[in-house]
Parts: C-alpha cells; structure tokens; sequence
C-alpha cells in the first residue's frame, strides 16, 4: 500500500451566533476572533487553528469547499476520511453537520459531501464502475444503535403517538470486530446500497428521524449520542496498457479494486454531566460522563501530546465503543478534519474553552492514511509500472524487429561479399592455371592441343563445380581454340609485368638501402658540427699566431741585450717558438683534413640527392607498371565477359538449332512412314484391281461359251 506523507488532524472552529434562547437569557459573547487570522480568543487565552468559521471570521458556506472537499477528492484517490463535529449540547454539531431533520439539511455538511461526491461519480462513472453503501449508526450508553434497521421490531406509541424506534433486547446487538489487518466493521448493522443522491439523502433522513424519535422517547438524549453516518464508496477502475492506449485498441490491462470509507460523526454533547441533567438535579462532576467522550480525550490526549506520544503511552481505543469505531481516524489510516462548535455566549464560556483546549490537542495528532488498493490490485499495479518501465526499455533499445532488420541487411551484405571473392579466386585460379600451362607449354614448345590439355587440367583441378569448363574446351569445338590463346596472351602479358614490377620492387630497395648508407646521419647536423670545428681550429690558429709574434717581439728586444742571462732565455723563447710553430703548422694540416672532408660531405649528399631522384622515378614507374597491370586485368575480365556471354548465346542457339533439327528429322520420318503406307496401299489395290480384271475376264468368257459356244469374234472355241 502506499503510504502518503504524515497528515495531522486538520482542526476547524466553528462559531454560531447567539441564538434567541441565549439573547433572551441577556448573555453577552465572550469569543472574539482574530481578524484575517484563524485566531480565536477567549478570556485570556488565544488559540490558532487550521481555520475558523463565524463570528466574524471565515463564512460558514466555505466550510464544505475548505475542510471537506479535500477528504471527497480523497476518497475517490482510496483515503478514509473522517469528519468530527465535538462540542457541547447546543453548539450547533447537529447543524453543522446537517444531520438534523430541519436544520442545516441543505447548509450542512454531510449534504453537501453527497452532492460533491454524486457530481465527481457522474464524471467518471465511464472509466470507472462505482458502489456506494451508507450506514448510518448511533453509540448511546455504550450500545451500537442501527439508525437504518427499516423493521424495527416493536414501536412502542408514546403518548404523543410517536412511533419510537428503541434497542430490543431480543435483538443481537451491532459488534464491533477487527479484521487481521486492523480494519473495524460492524457485524449486523445494515448497509443500504444506494444509486443516486435521492436514496442516499433518504438514508440519512430516515436516520435522523430514528434518532430524533429515539432521543424524544428517552429525555433528548440525543446530547449523549454519538451519530455516525458513513458512506462506503468501492472503485472498479479499469486500466488501459501503455500499449494498448498506444494502438488505441480497447484492450485493457486489468482492474484497479479502491475502497474508501468516509465516517461523519456528530458527536455527543461534551459538556460535563453536571449541566445535563434535564431534572435540574446538580449531580456530582464526572459521575456520569459519556464513556465514549471521556476515551475520546484519553486517546487525543495521548495522541495529541508530543511527548507523551515519544514515550510510546498508550492509547486507549479499546476503552470505548466511539474509540473503537474511530481508532483508524485519530492517529490511523484516515485523513481527518475535526470541527469544534463552539457557542460565543458568556453563559457557556467555561466549556467553550474545554472545547477550544480540546481541539487544540487534536491539532497534534498525527495520522498516515494510505490508499486501501486490495492485495491483487497492490500486486498488479507493481507488474504495471514494471511492464512499462520494460516497454519504455525496448522502446530505447529501438525493438526486436530493427535487430533482425540490420541482422538480415548484414547477411544480405556478407552473402553479396561472399560471392564477389568467390568470383575473385575463381578468376585468380584460372590465371595462375594459365601461368603454369604457359610456362610449360612455351618452354617445351609444345602443341597447341597440348597446351590446351594442360590448361583443362589446370581448368579441372579447381574445384568449382558450377563452372562447366569441360563443354567450353570440348575438342569438337575448334573455334575456342582462339579463346585459349587469347587467354594464353594475356597470362603471358601478365606475367612479364609482375616479373617487372619485381625487378622494380629490388631496385627500388636497393637504391633506399643505398640512400640509407649515404644520409643515414643527419647531413645538416654533421655540416654544422664540421663548420664549428673549422671555426675552432682558425681561433686556435690565431691565438697561437698572436702567441708566436709575440714572442718573436719579445727576442727582438732582448737581442738588443747581450746578457748571457739574457740569452739562455732568448734560447728558451726560441725554442717555445719552434714549438708553437709546429703547432700551428699541424692546426693547419688538421684543418685542410676538415675542409676536405667537408667536401666529400657535399659529394655524397649530391649522391644522395641524385639517389633520391632515381627513387621517385622507380616508384612513379611502379605505379604506371601497377596501374597497366590493373588495366589489363581489366580489359582482359571484360573480353572474358564478352565471351562468355557470346559464348551462351551460341551455346542457346546451338539448342534451338538441334530441336529445330529433331523437328525436321521427326517430320520427315512421318513423311516417310505416310508414303511408305501410301506406296504399300497402292500396291494392294493396284493388285486387288488386277484380281478383280482377271476374275471379270473369265467370267466374261465363261459366258459367252455357255450361250453360243462361240467366241465373241466368232471363233469357235476348241475345248
Ligand atoms: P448540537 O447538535 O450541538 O446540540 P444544534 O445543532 O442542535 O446543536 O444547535 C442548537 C441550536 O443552535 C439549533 O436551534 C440551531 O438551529 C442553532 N444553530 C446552531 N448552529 C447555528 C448556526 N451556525 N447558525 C444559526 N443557528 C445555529
Ligand atoms: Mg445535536
């Protein structure tokens, strides 16, 4: 079930005016409200609620559209809802509850819950099946009273001839149970089902009558009852698939069962027993208060206080009946508004303030209404949100059916690839069958019938069964002998262009491996390094020239000096000078090597830009060699097409020709039969025709001997 955010109990004043029985009596209001708060004082004390109606504050008739509303719409969601009416006889629960027969039947509260609630049903009733069932029940002396119980069993007339409904004590009485999972029922009170507004407002009339007659049997003791009318509403929601509102067809994905109850209670007066008595007898404070009242406050009480509720007190539902019927309204599973009604005049101060406090406390209460989804609903509507998470998945992942789409282009594709290599090795085979015969056949100098054996062999050894070569190189078919040669010339040609793109490929190598030894160090690298070097060398030389004058300087002067001293050193310097003459002299061989070698360096960076020349122009050949070779193979597949297409054509033609051959045969061996059969019928008659000439003949002859004896020409037969 879900639970929804912590709700307290919402609490809303209400505050009649004075009525004529209080003017009459003189009395003077003491309840003052706060202007444009919901702010109520009395005496001293100041109290602030969720709203306040009334005297000055907020118009009753916002009452239903502020407090009540909230709970309707909260049904129809699958919240219990509870509406509470607490405050002493005469402060106006009955009417603002509008369970009185009279008064308030059309400002009250409980007519317009039914109203707002048939106007929502008829907006929905096309999405959803709705049921509805009230019951409408009184608590007296702790005693379940059935207020729409429609035979009551005996009607006692009262002297005023008024029917009074009372309890029997033949009948069983109303039980409260609790089912496993907390719910309270009662067991044998009736539950009217009803259709429309009409039936339900009958219900509730029916139910304040009973009431009213009850309570005029029994000294009004309808300020010591507690009224609950409460209306059942159970939902059949159907529910669409994401996929069915999708393809907007009408299946449905199943139902959704909620079912609310919402409880309007008028309560019982909550003045103290002293103020009751109808006899005007004063008896003693708390004797006789209402059992339900007094638990009532205990479980507000226990509810309503912050740490008494921390300490984990308990609360005392079972200790009455009202208690019991509302356990899941204060503090339970119900959102719940309760409606203090207060009366302004002085007279009844004291209790305004009791309720007042009271109400303050309910404030506090905190309760956690959830949806009442069954365990089938509950369960259903997990497996909907994850099937639509499911869909939504799929959707993302674009379907089943674009997965076998691009599977079958991708099989379409590697079956079109599949055949064009096939197509590709077959042609190559043939090719390299054709080398081979080629070689062989060109260097044995064989016959050409042999080559074209050699070829059919090679042909023969391809396994291709499709390709009916045998038929194409038939030895009674000399014309494809051309073919062959063709094919022949063409495998030649071939082959000497690889030969030659070979040759090229080794050049081409050669010559990078030349270019690798040539300028395989850094040619600019190594120039600069020598031209450094150089440099170095001229500084060298130059400080040692500078080095040698002045020295030389130096043995001028002191040759002026004929000191033998002078002298000895003289020789030193002389010798020192021959020195660095030998130095410079080696500085100066050292550099003509450097120049030297700088020249070859120039040298063979020609070489390799030469190199590098020959190298461009190999590759630029290689290509042309690769490209002719492409060309070739080309020209050479599309004869090959040619021919074979042509090839077919005779082939088909060659068939028709044959039948055309079969036809003339078979026509002219009927031709042949129909004249043998004409010759031999011929034969027969022309000799049944000479038979029958002979016959004729003698029988001619017969009788002219047997009439004359004569012959015809006279003679005389001699017998
Ligand atoms: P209770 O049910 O609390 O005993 P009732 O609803 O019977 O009180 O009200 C007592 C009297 O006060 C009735 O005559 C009723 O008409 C009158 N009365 C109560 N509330 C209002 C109101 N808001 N405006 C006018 N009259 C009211
Ligand atoms: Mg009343």
């Amino acid at each position: 079930m879900e639970v929804t955010e912590n709700c307290s109990v919402k609490v809303a004043v209400h505050i009649r005016p004075l009525i004529a029985d209080e003017r009459t009596q003189g009395c003077t209001e003491c309840v003052t409200v706060t202007k444009g708060k919901p702010q109520v004082q009395i005496g001293t004390h100041s109290f602030t609620f969720d709203h306040v109606y009334g005297h000055g504050a907020s118009p009753s008739s916002s009452m239903f559209e502020e407090c009540v509303a909230p709970l309707v719409d909260g049904l129809f969601q699958g919240y219990n809802a509870t509406v509470l009416a607490y405050g002493q006889t005469g402060s106006g629960k009955t009417y603002t509850m509008g369970t009185a027969i009279k008064d308030g039947s059309e400002t009250g509260l409980i007519p317009q819950v039914m109203n707002a609630l048939f106007k929502k049903i008829e907006t929905l009733k096309h999405q959803t099946e709705f049921q509805l069932h009230v019951s409408f029940i009184e608590i007296l002396k702790e005693e379940v009273r059935d207020l729409l119980d429609s035979e009551p069993v005996s009607k006692p007339v009262t002297p005023n001839g008024n029917a009074a409904k009372v309890t029997v004590p033949g009948r069983p009485p109303i039980q409260i149970r609790e089912s496993s999972s907390g719910v309270i029922t009662l067991a044998g009170s009736t539950e009217v089902a009803v259709s429309t507004l009409q039936e339900m407002a009958t219900c509730l009339e029916q139910g304040s009558i009973n009431r009213a007659t009850g309570s005029t049997n029994m000294n009004n003791q309808s300020s010591r009852s507690h009224a609950i009318f409460t209306i059942t509403l159970e939902q059949m929601h159907k529910i669409q698939s994401v996929s069915a509102v999708n393809d907007t067809s009408d299946e449905d994905m199943g139902e959704e069962y909620l079912c609310a109850k919402l409880h309007l209670v008028d309560l019982a007066g909550s003045e103290r027993a002293k103020r009751t008595g109808s006899d005007g007898l004063r008896l003693k404070e708390g004797i006789h208060i209402n059992r339900g009242l007094l638990a009532l406050g205990n479980v507000i009480s226990a509810l309503g206080d912050e740490k008494k509720r921390k300490e984990g007190v308990h609360v005392p539902y079972r200790d009455s009946k009202l208690t019991r019927l509302l356990q899941d309204s204060l503090g339970g599973n119900s959102k719940t508004v309760m409606i203090a009604c207060v009366s302004p005049a002085d007279i009844n101060a004291e209790e305004s303030l009791n309720t007042l406090k009271y109400a303050n406390r309910a404030r506090n209460i905190q309760n956690k209404p959830v949806v009442n989804r069954d365990l089938v609903s509950n369960e259903m509507q997990k497996m909907r949100q994850q099937l639509q998470y499911l869909q939504a998945e799929l959707c993302a992942r674009g379907g089943p059916t674009s997965d076998i789409q691009t599977l079958k282009e991708r099989i379409t594709w590697l079956e079109a690839t599949n055949e064009d290599l096939r197509r590709e090795l077959h042609e190559y085979r043939s090719l390299r069958a054709v080398a081979e015969c080629c070689e062989t056949g060109a260097q044995e100098s064989r016959s050409c019938f042999v080559k074209i054996d050699g070829h059919k062999r090679a042909i023969q050894s391809m396994d291709l069964p499709d390709y009916q070569m045998d038929e194409v190189l038939s030895d009674d078919n000399p014309g494809e002998i051309d073919e062959v040669d063709k094919e022949l010339e063409h495998a030649l040609r071939r082959n000497n262009m690889d030969r030659e793109l070979n040759e090229l490929n080794k050049r081409l190598e050669q010559k990078e491996s030349e270019m690798k030894l040539v300028g395989g160090t850094d040619t600019e690298a190594l120039k600069q390094h020598f031209q450094k070097k150089i440099t170095e060398l001229e500084e060298e030389k130059r400080i040692v020239q500078q080095e040698r004058d002045r020295l030389l300087a130096a043995v001028e002067n002191r040759a002026a000096n004929s000191d033998s001293q002078i002298q000895k050193a003289q020789e030193i310097n002389v010798q020192k000078l021959k020195a660095l003459e030998a130095q410079i002299s080696d500085l100066k061989k050292k550099q003509e090597n450097q120049v030297e070698l700088l020249k070859q360096k120039q040298r063979s960076d020609e070489a390799a830009k030469r190199l590098q020349a020959e190298i461009q122009y190999i590759k630029a050949q290689k290509v042309q060699l690769q490209h002719k070779i492409k060309q070739e193979a080309e020209q050479f597949r599309q004869w090959k097409a040619y021919r074979e297409k042509e090839l077919l054509q005779l082939k088909k033609e060659g068939r028709r020709n044959e039948y055309e051959r079969h036809k003339l045969e078979a026509l002219n061996q009927r031709q042949k039969q129909v004249l043998q059969r004409k010759t031999e019928e011929a034969a027969m008659a022309t000799k049944r025709l000479k038979e029958l000439l002979e016959a004729r003949k003698y029988s001619i002859r017969d009788n002219s001997v047997n009439h004359n004896g004569h012959t015809p020409n006279g003679q005389v037969n001699d017998v």
